[in-house]
């Protein structure tokens, strides 16, 4: 299709200091309460500065404490927020990293598959929540084709599952 396919994966964490990332990243009202209609569950969500994600290689990740909270790379949020420099392919792909974050919430699980597997069947209905309007196929084509090129733990149970 001409495009990268993005390698990013979303994860979660289970052993990881957040502590320094609560106080400073940034709340986002609009994504918490499309979550709570998309799950019945309410999550915070944050996104990340550039200065406290630093060079991670995440989108997306949850923090499985009671109650989750999921935090943003800076890329994902400029493409959820429809910031200059993203394009429908990465609002595709941040919707999808938000609803896979989104099921390791709802689910209480580090398990990739199952957080996965909840985004593949989820992000278009989140996605017309927060777009008012259905993904086209290209921009489904495109989030097919990311997810076929996860790593193993993605595609099939693996551990934590
Ligand atoms: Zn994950």
């Amino acid at each position: 299709m001409g495009r990268n396919v993005a390698a990013l994966s979303a994860c979660a964490a289970l052993a990881f200091t957040f502590a320094s990332w609560a106080s400073a990243a940034s709340k986002q009202v609009p994504l918490e309460r499309a979550l709570q209609r998309l799950t019945g569950q309410t999550f915070s969500v944050a996104c990340l500065s550039k200065a406290e994600f630093g060079q991670a290689r995440w989108a997306g990740i949850t923090e499985l404490d009671s109650p989750p909270r999921i935090f943003l790379a800076p890329q994902t949020c400029d493409a959820l927020l429809r910031r200059a420099g993203t394009d429908a392919f990465d609002r595709a792909f941040a919707v999808k990293t938000l609803t896979h974050e989104a099921g390791h919430a709802l689910l209480i699980t580090a398990c990739e598959y199952k957080a996965e597997s909840y985004a593949m069947t989820n992000w278009q209905r989140l996605y017309r929540m927060l777009a008012h309007a259905s993904p086209t196929p290209a921009q489904i084509a495109y989030v097919d084709a990311t997810h076929n090129q996860l790593p193993p733990q993605y595609l099939s149970p693996g551990q934590f599952c």
